[in-house]
């Protein structure tokens, strides 16, 4: 049956470019109410505008898609409560969220700042933390969630450079693990999602024919599997060109 998520809400984080763009526009697609997050913060993790945010609600809306933008800073919990706080006002719930959020401050270890680790474990782990957590309690009373967390291969093999970032990757695979277990009873569904893809993030570190077969687009079919009905109850899925290898299942129960 073709996956469809007319009468839900969504959640997706760093929405504003992008992997989460892609999966905000295919989420909407499909029928779900989405609230585009994107701090709209350079790069470098200092903050500004939403005006990435608010350009994908109006290609949502275009569309004939339900969206609504939210500038929330995914590394301050009172910020990311606000957030679901208005969604759940405006739209009744929240049963999706794609934590996505995410920025890069590589340096060789010898080089790397604490504050390089910090601010990245504050946007990627923390922030990962806070989306579930202020969604979680909802999903539990309502019976009914799927979060899909994202992850990558620096997690798991390690990029040089990515000490603060492979150590964040990994770390949301740690927590998915405990949430999707957690999360059964009450049929909350936590998986991650491994992605390669040309975004800012890669631009710099694959070269451009690679980039070229790269399109986040490629990458958005994996994380609606892992928000649908059907998805599974414990997985590390690897998507995108060059990382079939990662594909993990843990455990496929539910299906
Ligand atoms: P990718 O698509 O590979 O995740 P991008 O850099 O294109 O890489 O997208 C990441 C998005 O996450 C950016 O739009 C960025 O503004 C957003 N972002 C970064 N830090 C935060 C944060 N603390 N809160 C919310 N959004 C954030």
């Amino acid at each position: 049956m073709a996956i469809r998520f007319d009468g839900r809400v969504a959640i997706v984080t760093g929405a504003g470019n992008g992997l989460g763009r892609a999966h905000a526009l295919g989420l909407a697609a499909l029928g779900a109410k989405v609230v585009v997050n994107d701090f709209g913060g350079a790069r470098d993790g200092t903050g500004g505008s939403m005006t990435a945010a608010e350009t994908v609600v109006e290609e949502i809306r275009k569309a004939g898609g339900t969206a609504m933008a939210d500038g929330a800073d995914v590394s301050n919990y009172e910020q990311v409560q606000a957030m679901v706080a208005k969604a759940t006002e405006e739209w009744g719930s929240v049963d999706l969220l794609v934590a996505n959020a995410g920025i890069l401050r590589d340096k060789s270890f010898g080089k790397m700042e604490l504050s390089d680790f910090q601010k990245v474990i504050d946007v990627h782990l923390a922030g990962t933390f806070y989306c579930c957590k202020a969604v979680w309690d909802g999903m539990k009373e309502r019976n009914y969630g799927r979060i899909v967390l994202t992850t990558s291969s620096s997690g798991m093999f390690g990029n040089f450079g990515q000490a603060n970032y492979g150590a964040a990757k990994a770390g949301i695979v740690g927590l998915m693990n405990v949430l999707a277990q957690e999360g059964r009873k009450t049929d909350i569904r936590v998986n991650t999602v491994s992605p390669t893809a040309a975004t800012r993030m890669t631009e710099e570190l694959l070269p451009p024919q690679a980039l070229q077969l790269m399109k986040p687009e490629a990458i958005t079919p994996a994380v609606l599997f892992l928000l649908s009905e059907n998805a599974p109850t414990r997985t590390t899925l690897g998507a995108g060109a060059g990382s079939f290898a990662q594909i993990k299942i843990i455990e496929t129960e539910g299906i």
